[in-house]
């Protein structure tokens, strides 16, 4: 921040003598137009940029010369000498406000989180079974679970390390204390009340309300429904964390624009520079922002014009676009927000307010766009939008030179599920399979709901022989999974056909493939991952 502090510093220093040098220009009568309009357009951005680097009085005394400029031409006649002599002294008074006093910023911090932290979970449960059962399930889902079988011992494990969820047994017939009280006595005492779910063998009002009244985040009656319980410990303690919101940010003004990027990338989001309006489409297939964030006024085009641009494109209608100008009159505003876009934000612009509005701008459209992109059962990519990303992901790949595994897993006989045990029980087993893929798979990986219980998997930079290691053990954790209906417990398999992808193939061809090779692990057995091999000229 400093540094692009002092950088804009130098650049007022080239650019308020060659203002000069123009206003010194004025007098000439010649033509006046395009000096005047070469000053307008000089006093505009400096009363955007120099507010947002600190320099507040330079911005509001150069707003002050932009729209005086803006009048004469308004006007269309030759500013009269007296005019240009308040102009000049308003713009002497200017200069000299170069040593005004930089604001200290203050910019709200990201959390942040280490990708590959394994959640702790602690677990007091007096019953083997079903503490088995639970560290079986959730070891699964790559947790680390602690079980404990009497409360003194988790209390001692509480003072040498703190976990993320504590997961308590309610009903302890050895203890003296009753387990509610108990949890009650514990929370009071952590620095910090700790995510709870609660196990009982009691379904009644009386109880749930004593555990909600204990931070209760979860309650599960006996038997516990173990992938139930990890669906909702995903849930709430969002394991697999969002993505940072991506901002993709557009303006002709290098430095300001770098100052907005790193604003928004010290608040925990994504920013990404676009200086040429030319490349906006590569750029926006490249990174895929959630908020574009647009300058009104560039030399090459304006904001308007790129904003209508973006909106040519059905691919982008879902991603708001909010301008960024120094322009404060409000019809203009709504005249450029009538041609396309979605919000106005004024220069100058505090730090905060800005990643406030851009935050509150991308959660909304990710909200929405997860609604319209992702499965309801299993909150994974839909059909169509897993073969988009697909046919994204081999093209930059390609550029990148890097291998892209393509993966279709289907689970084995699952008619007989459904049959067997019902179709809600069908869903679950659907969900905890998807469950368990986002759990283990990178955070780049791409996963879809190809079918009813067929997923495609994309894995960027992952040539097949990873992409086999990676899923032939998924396969093994999924099928030594227990899943329980009416105190029964079965288990279920997948098989998978993997491919190589590349920017050379068509993305219907690498699935083909994919299914290839899907199809000889079904006919091979099925609960084996095949890879596809390009078939010789005698098969
Ligand atoms: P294979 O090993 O050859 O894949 O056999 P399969 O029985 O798994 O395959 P098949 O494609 O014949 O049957 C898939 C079944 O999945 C049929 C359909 O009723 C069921 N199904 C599809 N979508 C859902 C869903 O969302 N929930 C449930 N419970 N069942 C579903
Ligand atoms: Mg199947
Ligand atoms: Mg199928």
């Amino acid at each position: 921040m400093a540094l692009l502090h002092q950088q804009y510093l130098e650049r007022l220093q080239q650019e308020l003598p060659q203002l000069q040098l123009l206003l010194d220009q004025l007098d000439s009568p010649a033509d006046w137009r395009p000096l005047v309009a070469k000053l307008l357009a000089s006093f505009h951005t400096l009363a955007g940029s120099a507010g947002t680097f600190g320099f507040h009085e330079l911005g509001q005394s150069a707003k002050v010369l932009e729209l005086q400029a803006k009048n004469w031409l308004a006007e269309a006649q030759a500013p009269a000498a007296e005019q240009i002599d308040s102009f000049r002294h308003i713009f002497s008074q200017l200069r000299q406000q170069k040593r005004l006093v930089i604001q200290q910023r203050q910019l709200p911090v990201a959390t942040k989180h280490d990708e590959k932290k394994q959640t702790l979970i602690y677990l007091l449960e007096d019953e083997g079974d079903t503490a088995r059962h639970l560290c079986l399930t959730l070891s699964t889902f790559g947790y680390v679970v602690e079980w404990f079988k009497q409360s003194h011992l988790l209390q001692a494990a509480l003072l040498r390390k703190l976990p993320d969820a504590l997961i308590i047994d309610i009903e302890l017939p050895e203890e003296t204390e009753s387990g509610l009280s108990f949890v009650e006595r514990l929370q009071q005492q952590l620095p910090q009340q700790l995510p709870l779910f609660v196990i009982s063998a009691h379904d009644h009002f009386d109880f749930y309300l004593k555990a909600v009244r204990c931070g209760a985040l979860g309650y599960f009656v006996k038997p516990v429904n173990a992938q139930a319980l990890e669906a909702r410990l995903q849930r709430l303690l969002a394991v697999r964390q969002r993505d940072a919101f991506r901002v993709l940010i557009v303006d002709d003004d290098q430095l300001l624009a770098k100052h907005y990027a790193l604003v928004l990338e010290t608040a925990g989001l994504r920013a990404e520079i676009l200086n040429d309006p030319a490349d906006i489409f590569a750029g926006l297939r490249k990174f895929h922002p959630d908020v574009i964030l647009l300058d009104v006024n560039m030399p090459q085009c304006t904001g308007p014009e790129l904003a209508q641009l973006i909106r040519l494109q059905d691919e982008w209608l879902g991603v708001p676009i909010i301008y960024l100008s120094s322009e404060t009159d409000s019809e203009r505003q709504l005249a450029v927000l009538i041609k396309a876009g979605d919000d106005f934000l004024t220069k100058p612009i505090s730090d905060n307010a800005l990643v406030v509005a851009i935050f509150a701008r991308a959660q909304r459209a990710r909200q929405l766009s997860e609604v319209m992109t992702k499965d309801s059962l299993t909150g994974l990519l839909q059909h169509a939008h897993i073969k988009e990303r697909l046919a994204t992901e081999l093209e930059r790949s390609d550029r990148a030179q890097q291998q892209v595994s393509v993966v279709m897993l289907d689970i084995d006989h699952f008619k007989k599920v459904n049959d067997n045990y019902g179709h809600l029980t069908g869903d679950q087993v659907i969900t905890s399979l998807a469950n368990l893929l986002k759990q283990q798979l990178r955070k780049t990986d791409m996963i879809g709901r190809y079918g009813g219980e067929e997923f495609l998997l994309v894995l960027p930079d992952c040539p097949v022989e990873k992409a086999f290691g990676v899923i032939d053990k998924l396969r093994e954790s999924f099928a030594g999974f227990p899943f329980s209906f009416d105190n029964q417990t079965f288990y279920c398999t997948f098989s998978a056909g993997i491919a190589c992808g590349n920017g050379q193939l068509q993305p219907d061809l690498v699935i083909e493939q994919a299914d290839q090779a899907l199809y000889q692990a079904k006919t091979g057995g099925r609960n084996q991952v095949r890879i596809f091999a390009t078939p010789t000229a005698d098969e």
